[in-house]
């Protein structure tokens, strides 16, 4: 099953005048089960990347298919359902509310999405175990750690059941430790519950928990590695 499934995608900015190519004939596809790294420099076009599949920008050319369904045919309503209810985001800068509790950040997607209060109170709580962050439940984000910080969005992103989640630097505001846990958290999601991840970022050592890695430069994916078995604890 393809959960992603991108074909001879191309964005360019500006109109007229000086055109900046920033994506040129992506394919790429994302199968049931997977965790793929998207890495590159900065300027290699990751972001453009993730904000077409995330439908935060639309592309010159090109599709995108998620769970088989082509995202250039959806209406801005469409759209608006498609992102909550089939992606789970996770970004560098952790984006959560800060009137909120660790536990209210959480269960959000669940809450919009009217799921009933004691199903929302127990998965809040399993997702939380699973992130390793049921202990802050009650506390607010200025109250926690950056890396307890990034669990949370995690638990927020993959609460819902998402097809996909797309993770942008997540590592990016922590520090080595912080990283290495949010990553085996990542890790062991997919690899326990098959949740499916594309995470895009410069740092290799957040690319090395992933098990597929693709390689972009300068707008096109030039090379991947494979990478031969489950990441081993050393
Ligand atoms: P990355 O995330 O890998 O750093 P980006 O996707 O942000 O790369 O950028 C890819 C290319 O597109 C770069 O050359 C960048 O300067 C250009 N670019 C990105 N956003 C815009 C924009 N809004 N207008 C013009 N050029 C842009
Ligand atoms: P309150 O309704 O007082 O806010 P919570 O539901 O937030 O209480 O739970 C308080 C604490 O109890 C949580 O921080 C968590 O550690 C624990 N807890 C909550 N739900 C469960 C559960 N389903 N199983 C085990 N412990 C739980």
């Amino acid at each position: 099953n393809t959960v992603l499934e991108v074909r001879n995608l191309k964005k360019v900015y500006g109109s007229r005048g000086t055109l900046y190519p920033a994506l040129d004939n992506i394919d790429l596809d994302i199968k049931e089960g997977e965790f793929v790294g998207i890495m590159g420099p900065s300027g290699a076009g990751k972001t453009t990347l993730l904000n077409l599949v995330a439908t935060i920008d639309r592309p010159t050319s090109g599709s995108i298919k998620v769970d088989g369904i082509e995202l250039a045919r959806m209406n801005d309503e469409q759209l608006a359902s498609f992102r909550r209810n089939k992606l789970g985001f996770i970004f560098q800068d952790f984006n959560l509310l800060d009137t909120l509790t660790i536990q209210e950040n959480i269960i959000l997607p669940l809450a919009l999405a009217n799921v009933k209060a004691p199903e929302i109170k127990r998965r809040g709580y399993e997702t939380a175990l699973l992130l390793g962050i049921e202990d802050v439940l009650n506390k607010y984000p200025y109250e926690v750690s950056g890396g307890q910080k990034q669990r949370a969005a995690a638990a927020r992103a993959i609460i819902h059941k998402p097809s996909l989640i797309l993770a942008d630097e997540p590592t990016g505001a922590l520090d080595s430790k912080s990283s290495a846990e949010l990553l085996q958290c990542l890790s062991d999601l997919n690899e326990t519950y098959g949740v499916n991840i594309m995470l895009v970022t410069h740092d290799a050592f957040a690319a090395s928990y992933c098990r597929r890695i693709l390689f972009i430069k300068d707008g096109r994916l030039f090379t991947e590695l494979v990478k031969a078995g489950p990441r081993k604890e050393f």
